[in-house]
This record gives structure tokens, sequence and C-alpha cells, in this order.
């Protein structure tokens, strides 16, 4: 059962705060390809990107107090596209799990997810992020809510 995504994209930014710098980095470097999509992100990656790139940014809650979870009800209601996520490998955090729970349901429905800087410039790179993609969600078996 595919679900051709859009062409204008709903891309997700977070960075854990020893890759902010890093995110920051990359989306200057990438800013004229972000600005033809729409940027979503967790509530200080987010505010900080939109600083930097002077670009409307749609904040969920900072990620400890619940905004992976969110990225991850909208991943489960069909509203994300791609998502750029700099975790951080060396460092525990308090909200570990969430961050579990937030690679999980990624890979469930199946969505582009970057989880560091080569991958994201392959993917913000590919063609396709200017095409709409008919995404695959055979794995889900149930249809998936048009939102
Ligand atoms: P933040 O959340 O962008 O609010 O720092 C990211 C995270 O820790 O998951």
């Amino acid at each position: 059962m595919p679900r051709s995504g859009p062409r204008r994209k709903q891309i997700v930014l977070i960075a854990h705060d020893n890759k902010k710098a890093d995110m920051l980095e990359w989306a200057r470097f990438n800013r004229d390809t972000l600005a033809r999509h729409d940027l979503l992100g967790t509530g200080t990656t987010g505010s900080m990107v939109a600083d930097e790139l002077g670009l409307p940014v749609h904040r969920f809650l900072t990620g400890p107090l619940g905004g992976d979870q969110q990225v991850g009800a909208a991943i489960a209601e069909g509203r994300i596209d791609v998502i750029i996520f700099f975790w951080d490998p060396l460092e525990p955090h308090p909200h570990d799990v969430d961050v579990k729970a937030l690679l999980r349901i990624a890979v469930v429905h199946n969505i582009p997810m970057a989880c560091n800087r080569a991958t994201a410039d392959f993917i913000l790179s590919s063609p396709l992020i200017d095409e709409a993609y008919p995404r695959s969600l055979d794995a889900l078996g149930v249809t998936t809510p048009t939102v």
C-alpha cells in the first residue's frame, strides 16, 4: 500500500545538545533546499534552526518534555515525510526511551531518516527530495489515515 508523498516535504529536524552545532552548520549549508520544504523541529533545535536560517519552523515540545513523542505521533498520523535526527551516541539522556520509540516508529512507517550528517547529505541531495515519492507501507497492513 503506497502512500504518495508530496513534492513539498514535511522535514523534522532534531539534534541532541552535543550535536546542535553540527545541525546548525548543516542546516546553513543546505538552506536553499530546506527553504523549499516545511520545517518542523523539537523545541530547542527548532528555535535555533529558525534563528539561524530565518525560516519558519513548527516547534514541538523540547525533547526531554515529550517532543520526540509528539514527532512519533505525527509520523503515525502520516504527517511527516523526512526526519533529520542528529542523536548523540556517546551520552545517555533522560528521554532515551522516547528516542528509541521515535526511531522505531519512523522505521515502521518507512520514513527516510538520517541519524548523521553523511546520511542527511545523501537524503537532501537525492532527486526524490523534490518529487512525489510513493512510500510503501506494506509492513503496516493497515490503511494510513490521510491528514
Ligand atoms: P531539543 O530536543 O531540540 O528541544 O533540545 C531534542 C532532544 O533532546 O530530543
